[in-house]
């Protein structure tokens, strides 16, 4: 195998094998590393230019009734303070958002029973009421194809889902023996027939993860299809099991969003807050690799430590508006620009 002969599959739209991603993870040297994200690279500028969309991140509640070990807020953390948001503090996030140039408001937050079906349509079909020439992304983890359907009918347009890792036996190292992988991946197909734009994802360098489950992650995702691709690295949580563990890389994090601009040209990707909470320039290193979303916070600034997924989550401190601006420095600095755009799949 050569990286010219998987370069041509990518390019033939063929279906890659699993040794095909474990060279590309493991067997690639710097000079074709280096064109790898060049390609991955031009991929996104041919479908997207320069632009960069922007998605308004609401972190609607952290009470969760998962205990998935290295998430910060699983059940079993009680040193941390629960809130929910209120439908009126959702709303003002999004009246907040609307005039900086959101058109996506993504609504995440644990699985918190709260959160009824009926509570949820409620509230989107304010939301879509308010803004009609907005997207709303939901990110709530699973529930079921009912559910989905009402929260579809009632205005929601893309569901986030990360399979978190699509091998089997890892997924049950990282979870209680209650959750289920096989469950997840059902969740996904469900969203994708149901006609959500559809995003999965893994995080990278996970406790015990090495690049045979990556590959797993491309295979489950190049069979998926998904519309969106989330993936960030591990970060330790100091009171979960993982505390103690090493976080993943921005360098194997990279390598990942370029593998996956090639896998899924169409695709949005985000430059997520993880990556760049591991590294100052990891959004603009992923930019560079193919990722062309990126979704700054809108949650009420006295919650936003309070939803912490991971410790030394990254944020400015500054206000959205504030945020926005240095965000768009950023992207400026390399020859992008952020977008007011709905920036549905294509
Ligand atoms: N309850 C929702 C949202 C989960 S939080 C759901 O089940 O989808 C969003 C994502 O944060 C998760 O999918 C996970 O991949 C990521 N995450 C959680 N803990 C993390 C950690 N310690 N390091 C990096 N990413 C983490």
């Amino acid at each position: 195998m050569t990286f010219s002969s998987v370069v041509e599959k990518f390019s033939r739209n063929l279906p890659l094998t699993g040794e095909d991603f474990l060279f590309l993870l493991t067997g690639l040297t710097g000079a074709e590393e280096a064109r790898l994200y060049a390609l991955a690279r031009e991929t996104a500028l041919a479908q997207f230019g320069n632009r960069i969309f922007i998605r308004g991140l609401i972190e609607i509640s952290n009470i969760c009734k998962n205990d998935c070990y290295y998430c910060g807020i699983r059940k079993s953390n009680s040193n941390l303070t629960r809130y929910r948001l209120t439908r009126e503090q959702i709303l003002s996030c999004c009246e907040a958002g609307y005039p900086l140039g959101f058109r996506t408001f993504v609504l995440q937050g644990g699985e918190d029973g709260a959160f009824t079906d009926d509570w949820l349509c409620s509230l989107l079909k304010e939301i879509k009421s308010r803004f009609s020439d907005c997207a709303v992304t939901l990110s709530l983890g699973e529930r079921s194809r009912e559910s989905y359907q009402k929260l579809k009918q009632a205005g929601a347009d893309r569901y986030l889902l990360r399979e978190e890792t699509a091998d089997f036996a890892h997924y049950q190292k990282l979870h209680p023996r209650c959750m289920s992988p096989r469950r997840r991946q059902d969740c996904l197909f469900t969203l994708k027939e149901l006609g959500y734009q559809t995003g999965g994802g893994f995080m990278v360098g996970s406790p015990g993860q090495g690049p045979e489950h990556l590959v797993r992650d491309f295979l489950f995702l190049q069979t998926l299809q998904p519309q969106m691709v989330g993936i960030g690295p591990f970060l330790p949580h100091k009171d979960t099991p993982f505390g103690d563990c090493p976080p993943g890389t921005a360098a194997q994090t990279v390598r990942c969003v370029a593998i996956l601009r090639l896998l899924l040209p169409k695709a949005n990707l985000p430059a997520t807050t993880a990556l760049a909470s591991l590294d100052p320039n990891g959004r603009q290193k992923a930019v560079l690799a193919g990722a062309n979303v990126v979704m700054p916070n809108l949650s009420p600034g006295e919650v936003r430590d309070h939803y912490s997924l991971y410790d030394h989550k990254a944020h400015s401190g500054a206000e959205a508006a504030e945020g926005l601006r240095l965000l768009q420095k950023q992207m400026e600095e390399i020859g992008y620009t952020l977008c007011v755009d709905r920036g549905d799949s294509r």
